[in-house]
């Protein structure tokens, strides 16, 4: 979670830009299509590697009111970034740092006994009563609290506990197994044992503040799972949790990373030629090569080897043989762009470049790990970081072949938000 980003028009290796503005537009849209909860921006694993506090800071400014985190140590991290708010997370361990999510003030899961254990404990030792949200298992079959006697038991120490004034139950939530393929089977029956649960819990005098278990997927297609939060994450970085849910653009979001490198090296080269590692291409013909300076230690997938797609100088290339640990070719076709030129590997799309749903089809995985993976050796650029800034899809300038002018225009008109679509 650096601090101080370098700015757009630094010639370097390797950049993601980050487009602040578009960030607020998706939070914008995904809080119109779900206007009677509250917005959780979920911003672990660094923002899905988008950079943790700036975009919790502009996903407050577009009417967050929640951040979640996976663990604690990011919670925590936020809060002595100064973020306000309210801040959950949900992935602990025992041992965990209970004791200082409490005097953080941070909204603490717990998925069974030992964790409730533990909190208690660490409540007492501050001297404060710990924000407890109860977390149930109504079918994905990962952390959560089983139905029955399991449930029965959990919520029944902790309205003990909350009675000593040891715990608050603040939240009752849980999280969906297959809300990124519409009409499964599953999102209906997790809705039913959810509502059981939170009746349950109900009935017994749990007063929770918020109910929740909507992720984007369930967000964008299946309002009556929204209650009275959201908890949306890939959405925000305005990616869409699955072709099958449709393109960012169909879903009235706007991608918010452009990862781009400067072609390193141009040369020719006779047929026959082998390239990279393992020699898996072979040149066809007389042909120009193209060195693009970014390799799976910058988390470009070596599955992606001889498919993944960068936009250079006008066209799309492939990566020609084994992605390297630091760098990948393309074959150039004979064309020879300037040394410096910007190799755009993704981004909206919107300038012809591929997105990274492209990548993660290059690679056999999901738009959410090509994101997330891009390692701390590219430096984020963060673009239209002002609240006032907007981003317009006609007039951003990711595609920029001489490498040198600024990575987008920030402040221009178009207000992507009001595209909200349903
Ligand atoms: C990651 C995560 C989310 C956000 O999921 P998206 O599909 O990215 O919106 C929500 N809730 C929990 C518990 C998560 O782990």
């Amino acid at each position: 979670m650096n601090e101080t980003a370098p700015s757009p028009t630094a010639p370097l290796r390797a950049r993601a830009e980050i487009d602040l503005a578009a960030l607020r537009a998706n939070v914008r849209t995904l809080r119109a299509l779900a206007p009677g909860a509250a917005l959780m921006a979920v911003v672990k694993s660094d923002a899905y590697g988008h950079g943790a506090v700036r975009c919790a800071r502009a996903a407050l400014d577009a009417g967050a009111t929640w951040l979640g985190t996976a663990t604690p140590e990011e919670a925590l991290a936020l809060r002595a970034a100064g973020l306000p708010g309210r801040i959950m997370c949900w992935l602990w361990t025992p041992g965990g740092p209970w004791q200082e999510a409490i005097e953080a003030d941070l909204d603490v899961s717990v998925s069974g006994m030992w964790a409730l254990r533990e909190v208690t404990r660490a409540a007492r030792a501050a001297g404060v009563p710990a924000r407890v949200q109860l977390k149930a298992d109504t079918g994905l079959g990962r952390s959560g609290c089983q139905p029955g006697e399991d449930w029965a038991e959990l919520v029944g120490a902790a309205l003990a506990a909350e009675a000593e004034g040891l715990v608050r139950i603040t939240g009752l939530w849980s999280h969906f197994a297959c809300a990124d393929e519409p009409g499964h089977p599953s999102i209906a029956a997790q809705l039913d044992l959810f509502r059981e649960m939170l009746a349950y819990a109900q009935a017994r005098g749990v007063r929770p503040e918020v109910r929740h278990i909507a992720n984007s997927p369930a967000t964008l297609t299946v309002p009556e799972s929204h209650f009275d939060l959201v908890r949306t994450g890939i959405a925000v970085y305005g990616i869409s949790p699955s072709p099958e849910l449709g393109t960012p653009a169909d879903l009235g979001l706007r991608p918010v990373m452009t990862l781009s490198a400067s072609v390193a090296l141009v040369k020719r080269v006779p047929a026959g030629h082998g390239v990279s590692y393992g020699h898996h291409y072979v040149t066809p013909g007389e042909t120009t090569l193209g060195l693009v300076p970014v390799g799976y230690a910058d988390g470009i997938p070596r599955h992606a080897s001889g498919s993944g797609p960068v936009l250079v100088d006008g066209k799309w290339r492939t990566a020609a043989g084994r992605i390297a640990m630091d760098q990948f070719v393309v074959d150039l076709g004979g064309d020879e762009p300037e040394p410096g030129s910007r190799a755009v590997l993704f981004g909206p799309g919107d300038h012809g470049e591929p997105t990274a749903e492209d990548w993660a089809q290059a690679a056999g995985t999901i738009a959410y790990e090509i994101v997330t993976r891009i390692g701390t050796r590219v430096p984020r650029v963060y673009v239209n970081e002002e609240p006032g800034t907007s981003t317009a899809t006609t007039t951003t300038t990711t595609a920029d072949p001489a490498g040198t002018a600024t990575a987008a225009g920030p402040a221009v008109t178009a207000d992507t938000g009001k595209r909200s679509g349903t």
